[in-house]
């Protein structure tokens, strides 16, 4: 096997690196956390983050800290592992060198778990009027925007311009679009509106644009109209194939018309991390790694890839999907099939997924949700998915702030961290540009 000739035999301690610290990459250095090896998980941010809670963060009704650990207080107890802050920039397959800040790294085995970003259909440019929410800088920056736009809305007298930058666009209509549409349109309609003395809930309007039939594919079809319902419940024009063909500075334009937007959000597309083009290794469309049914990538066996960077096929037409348990599952199968070739016993089964159904929150007291058979909708639906996302925070200290955060905005409509701060982003400066 290229690249694997000289070290067949397991070196006493043998080097782990570990490239990602999210979920695949922490579950990894969980699992092998009573092997005997050095190991080292590299970030190019010193936290965990919790993406799936990050557009809380946007909609100002959670803060950065309360979905974000330190990596290194997270793994503080392993003695086995060591972290690195660094951005990785190349991988040298044959040296088993990884390159961090200018500093090559040996490894004996390799991880590479470096997540995904914003994919906008080779239309790269979009990204600038339309920021997707990926980082706690992202989701602070649109934030800023989005409490900007009201900032801005509050003082402006031409009604055309008050009008545009009222308007919210969503593109994309999965999960993340979603959640995004709804939380924006009750941010607007019950928390932010309070605060002003010239914007009434009817003056904000929030669009979500999709190409596709439905929202929620990967949901059952009753429970994308459950979802479709609720938006419209709350205020959101929600609409289906319609596909976006140009986004700019404060327009968004679909093959029916051209829409005046100050803020516009993109959540429709995503595009693997680099890991392709590092490790020199076939990818599919999105740049995810083909991986070998042990994540292993061809021709390497202690070369693996994890998460959402990873394509790994589950049968002739599905793949594993681009999920939060998709990714920590792999990424603990991983860590313990390494553990075990460490210590010379037999590997475990192999990588079977389970998957633990989707859900998507609408607001403050709706969900839709499908585990296993079950469906679940309504307030009930938004409870159960509460619990889940408070249960799989990391961290004591997050789970109590964001149980309290919540109760506290449930029960008073306030949104507490209305903090318009840091840089502004390209949005709030096209709103200065505009003025
Ligand atoms: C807004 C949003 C909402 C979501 N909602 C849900 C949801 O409700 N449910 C769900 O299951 N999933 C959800 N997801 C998807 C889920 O978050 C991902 O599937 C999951 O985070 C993938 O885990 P990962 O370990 O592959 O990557 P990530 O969690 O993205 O971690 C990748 C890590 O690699 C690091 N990294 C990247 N490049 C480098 C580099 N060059 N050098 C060093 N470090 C690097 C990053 O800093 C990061 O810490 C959501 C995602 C987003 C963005």
């Amino acid at each position: 096997m290229p690249g694997e000739s000289q070290h067949n035999n397991e070196t006493p301690e043998p080097n782990i690196v570990i490239v990602g610290a999210g979920f695949a990459g922490l579950s990894c250095a969980r699992a092998l956390k009573d092997a005997r090896a050095k190991i080292t998980v590299i970030d190019r941010h010193n936290y965990h983050l919790f993406q799936p809670l990050l557009y809380q963060v946007a909609t100002a009704s959670l803060s950065p800290a309360d979905i974000a650990q330190p990596i290194r207080s997270i793994l503080k107890d392993q003695a086995n592992t060591r972290v690195l802050l660094g951005e990785v920039t190349a991988i040298d397959k044959q040296m088993r060198q990884v390159t961090v800040n200018g500093t090559k790294i040996p490894f004996d085995y390799l991880i590479v778990a470096t997540g995904a970003r914003h994919g906008y259909f080779g239309k790269d440019h979009w990204a600038e009027h339309a920021p997707g929410i990926k980082t706690v800088d992202d989701a602070t920056r649109v934030r800023a925007d989005i409490l900007m736009a009201f900032e801005r809305a509050e003082v402006e007298t031409d009604t055309a311009r008050r009008k545009a930058l009222l308007t919210f666009v969503v593109i994309g209509g999965g999960p993340t679009g979603v959640e995004m549409a709804g939380a924006i349109a009750e941010l607007a309609r019950n928390s932010i509106t309070r605060d002003f003395r010239s914007i009434t809930p009817r003056c904000a309007s929030v669009i979500l644009i999709e190409a596709g039939p439905r929202l929620l594919p990967a949901l059952p079809e009753n429970l994308s109209v459950e979802a479709r319902n609720a938006l419209e419940r709350l205020g959101v024009e929600v609409r289906t194939e319609e596909a976006v063909i140009n986004v700019a500075s404060a327009s968004v334009t679909t093959a029916k018309e051209t829409i005046a937007a100050h803020t516009i959000i993109w959540a429709a597309g995503v595009r693997a991390s680099a890991a392709g083009t590092w490790l020199d290794t076939p990818t599919d469309r999105v740049g995810r790694v083909v991986a070998n049914r042990d994540f292993s990538i061809p021709g390497y066996r202690r070369i693996f890839v994890a998460g959402d960077t990873v394509a790994y096929r589950l049968t002739e037409t599905s793949f594993l999907p681009g999920v939060a348990p998709a990714a920590k599952q792999a990424g603990d199968w991983i860590g313990k099939t390494i553990a075990a070739r460490i210590a010379g016993r037999i590997v475990p089964e192999p990588f079977r997924y389970a998957d633990l159904g989707s859900m998507a929150t609408i607001g403050r007291r709706e969900a839709v949700a499908k585990l296993g058979r079950m469906e679940v909708k309504g307030l009930i639906g938004w409870l159960l998915w509460s619990l889940a996302h408070v249960y799989f925070l990391i961290g004591f200290r997050n789970r109590v702030s964001v149980a309290i955060s919540w109760a506290w905005s449930y029960a008073t409509y306030q949104r507490g961290v209305r903090l318009i701060t840091g840089q502004p982003g390209a949005l709030s400066q096209k709103i200065e540009e505009a003025a």
